[in-house]
């Protein structure tokens, strides 16, 4: 706490993952020496940089960037951007930790970092979200590349801002690098499937734990929260399954639907006309309820997928959901449930996919997006998305059997942070103390 003041997030999402490495240093006590631990914890590299722009009146902003290059143990830095005015060192820092074992779950050839902005893209004209990120990535690009570190989207930022990014990164470099970012558009080196990735991921590992007690989507009531790009596939794959989407949200409110969300309706507001979960429940009408501010955790649901940002379900909204009859929470979002809420999920006997696990699915699909960049390849939508189904399906089972072997069956909290430790420590391990 004293080395890293003001993080409240990072000690957050390092407190967690410690309290479950208990079992493993009683079981490996190898895992507690070289102060293994310790190194894991420290970023291997952090970056923070001026960003000057100018916006549409000529005046002249400057925002903070940040780059942590948090662990390479396992391949390069991979984790996305976050454009948010909330964004300071120490959130970088805790979805740079998460990202570790995230990514370590894939399987795939990928370290953990996360980059980011306090720009607001909110309001903002094309061309100024454009001049910004060439201004981000101006001074980011010197420290990318596609065996260093590959960034892809996150909170505000999209294909569009990728897609500024990459350009800017290619004119600098004078060379067509496409596997320094992912999340790129279809026809300039993008993956089909990385769009609907995360939210298609994280339905598919609810779909799995809901098997585990002998049930599926189909006739479910679920909400979601968000209406960003991880809420929106969500939502479609849930719908495909025979599943019943009730609500979403955006952070000025909720919409709760008499039968379920108009998929098509929302996408169009939200893809094309970048409005509000305000605009969508107008054009609804009676078929719908908007709620502003108030929780959409109120709403009775089977199924619960927090999909829009940190420490958005408290212990006071679990306990409602509890009281309700929840079945499963699957986490869309990283670290979007309290500590409190976790723990009366996994006490309450609710099957409760932790993000680092249930919402792998992204970075997966961008790893699959890097394996096409070097192999100058593009894969049919079916054959990737088969792909992000065996991985998904992996990472449960992988999550499941080590929270089993650990003595605490149907823990995926501990299974997670025990089988993504396991991988980065044996590498670090390897590699001797660097
Ligand atoms: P988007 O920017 O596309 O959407 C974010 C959504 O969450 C918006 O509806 C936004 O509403 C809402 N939101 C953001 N901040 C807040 C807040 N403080 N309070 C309430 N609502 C808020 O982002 P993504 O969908 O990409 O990301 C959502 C979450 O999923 C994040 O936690 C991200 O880290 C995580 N994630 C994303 C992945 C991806 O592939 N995109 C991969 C893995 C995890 P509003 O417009 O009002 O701000």
């Amino acid at each position: 706490l004293r080395r890293n003041p003001g993080e409240g997030e990072f000690h957050q999402a390092v407190r967690e993952v410690l309290d479950s490495l208990g079992r493993v240093v009683a079981k490996h006590p190898h895992y507690a020496q070289g102060a293994l631990i310790e190194r894991i914890c420290e970023p291997e590299r952090q970056i923070i940089f001026r960003v000057p722009w100018v916006d549409d009146k000529g005046q002249v902003h400057i925002n903070r960037g940040f780059r942590v290059q948090f662990n390479s143990a396992l391949g390069p830095y991979k984790g996305g951007i976050r454009f948010h005015p909330s964004v300071m060192l120490g959130t970088i820092k805790f979805l740079g930790f998460e990202q570790i074992f995230k990514n370590a779950l894939t399987g795939m050839p990928i370290g953990g970092g996360k980059g980011g902005s306090d720009f607001d893209p909110k309001g903002r004209s094309d061309n100024e979200i454009m001049r910004f990120c060439q201004s981000f990535m101006t001074e980011l690009g010197r420290h990318l590349g596609e065996y260093t570190d590959v960034p892809a989207g996150d909170i505000g930022v999209g294909q569009r801002e990728i897609g500024y990014m990459f350009g800017q990164y290619k004119r600098m470099t004078n060379r067509y690098e496409s596997g320094v970012l992912t999340g790129k558009g279809l026809i300039w080196g993008g993956s089909r499937v990385r769009t609907e990735a995360t939210g298609y991921g994280c339905t598919y590992f609810v779909q799995r734990m809901l098997q585990t007690r002998g049930q599926d989507f189909d006739g479910r009531t679920v909400s979601v929260s968000g209406a960003g790009n991880v809420a929106v596939y969500t939502i479609e794959k849930v719908a495909s399954l025979g599943g019943r989407v009730i609500a979403c949200s955006d952070s000025d409110g909720y919409v709760v639907e008499k039968d379920r969300i108009d998929l098509a309706l929302l996408k169009e507001i939200k893809e094309v006309r970048r409005g509000r979960i305000a605009d969508y429940a107008a054009a609804r009408g009676s078929e719908a309820t908007y709620v502003q501010g108030g929780s959409i955790w109120d709403v009775p649901v089977d199924v619960a997928m927090p999909s829009a940002t940190q420490n958005e379900l408290n212990g006071q909204n679990a306990a409602t959901l509890i009281r309700n009859g929840v079945l499963a929470v699957g986490e869309g979002a990283n670290m979007p449930s309290t500590p409190e809420a976790i723990r009366a999920f996994v006490e309450g006997k609710v099957l409760f996919g932790p993000g680092k696990a249930a919402n792998a699915g992204g970075v997966a699909t961008s790893a699959l997006e890097m394996q096409q960049n070097a192999s100058r390849d593009s894969w049919t939508f079916e054959a990737t998305e088969a792909r992000l189904a065996k991985i998904m399906h992996n990472i449960h089972d992988t999550c499941a059997n080590t929270a089993k072997e650990y003595g605490d069956e149907g823990n995926y909290v501990l299974g997670a942070n025990v089988a993504g430790f396991t991988r980065v420590a044996e590498a670090m391990r390897a590699f001797g103390v660097i």
